[in-house]
């Protein structure tokens, strides 16, 4: 807009109509003193435009990151160029409690800022123009739709009961640590174990406390592995690990860990007090193997020795 004259009647419907738009509007002089202070600005942050007239911003907002501003506004005045930020780069500049009902979630008004040059009668920039904008409604849908959207990774890649990878990407694992042997060869270790006599103790206590059962078997699991080692669901009662870096002397001396915790705990739950054992296979990574279900199939036979061998026990092949 321009407007060559404005006639006192044009003056001050202008004014009006800045005083009360939906936008903070804030002129500053080169020197950080507020100039204008519009009725967004009064409204949200409780310091009327009398009170704040030709105080300095930082004076009034000591949370205002200073040498940011600066640096923004002195481009804008050397450059005679607009500036903008969104709330994605800095959430607010002005740190305004959230007013919104709606959305309540958030504890701060999220912003975007327009700083825009005003020149004088000479031509030079001798002020600049903040305009706020509130921006609330659309930074907290948008953050809502990210943790939706991380919260589902994660749950396309974890088993629901245990939490524990599912089988997908636990599979997933396995190829890709297989092909790492192949290029570094370091040792690696595939495990694979299985709840003994599992059907009966659905039969005797119910579905609902075989579930426990599977549970508990998950946290001893997790509890007993290092960050590095990945643990996942492979089927109904069976669980896998990959443990890198890991020769099979110390393989053994965890599974027997794992084996043995299980086999001294009892799972409490509403059937009754349950005792269980899991029987493990061991397979450590060699020449052998020409893809990663081979390598599967090696650890499977470990397992299968184990269950023949009487149940209860740890098996390396
Ligand atoms: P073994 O010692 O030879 O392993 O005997 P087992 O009875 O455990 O035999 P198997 O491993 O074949 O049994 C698997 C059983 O696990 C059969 C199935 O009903 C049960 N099962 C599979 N998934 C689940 C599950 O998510 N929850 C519960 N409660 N049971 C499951
Ligand atoms: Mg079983
Ligand atoms: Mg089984």
């Amino acid at each position: 807009m321009a407007f060559k004259t404005l006639n006192s009647d044009e003056f001050h419907w202008l004014a009006d109509m800045l005083e009360t738009v939906e936008v903070g509007l804030v002129v500053l002089d080169l020197d950080f003193r507020v100039q204008a202070w519009n009725g967004f600005m009064e409204n949200h942050s409780g310091i009327t435009a009398s009170q704040i007239h030709d105080k300095p911003i930082f004076d009034a907002f000591p949370d205002i990151p200073k040498a940011w501003l600066t640096r923004k506004v002195d481009a804008v005045a050397m450059l005679n160029t607009r500036a903008f930020t969104s709330w994605e780069q800095r959430p607010y500049l002005f740190k305004f409690r959230n007013s919104r009902p709606i959305t309540g979630t958030e504890e701060f008004m999220f912003q975007n800022l327009t700083i825009s040059p005003l020149t004088n009668t000479t031509g030079h920039v001798d002020k600049v123009c903040l305009l706020i904008y509130d921006v609330t409604e659309f930074a907290s849908s948008k953050r809502a739709l990210e943790r939706a959207n991380e919260q589902l990774a994660k749950l396309s890649m974890t088993d629901r009961l245990t939490g524990l990878l599912n089988r997908g990407t636990w599979e997933n694992l396995v190829d890709t640590e297989f092909e790492r042997y192949r290029r570094y060869n370091q040792p690696t270790v595939l495990v694979l174990f299985d709840i003994d006599h599992f059907k009966a103790v659905n039969d005797t206590y119910g579905h609902l406390a075989g579930d426990e059962v599977i549970r508990h078997t998950a946290q001893i699991t997790r509890s007993s592995i290092r960050q590095s080692d990945s643990a996942g669901r492979y089927g109904g009662e069976e669980f896998g690990l990959i443990l890198p870096e890991t020769d099979t002397e110390n393989a053994r001396i965890l599974c027997e860990r794992i084996r043995e915790n299980i086999e001294k705990s009892t799972v409490n739950t509403t059937a009754g007090d349950i005792q269980y054992t899991i029987s493990v296979g061991i397979a450590q990574l060699t020449e052998g193997p020409e893809n990663y279900m081979q390598w599967m199939q090696k650890a499977d036979e470990a397992l299968y020795k184990a269950k023949e061998g009487g149940r209860n026990r740890v098996v390396t092949l």
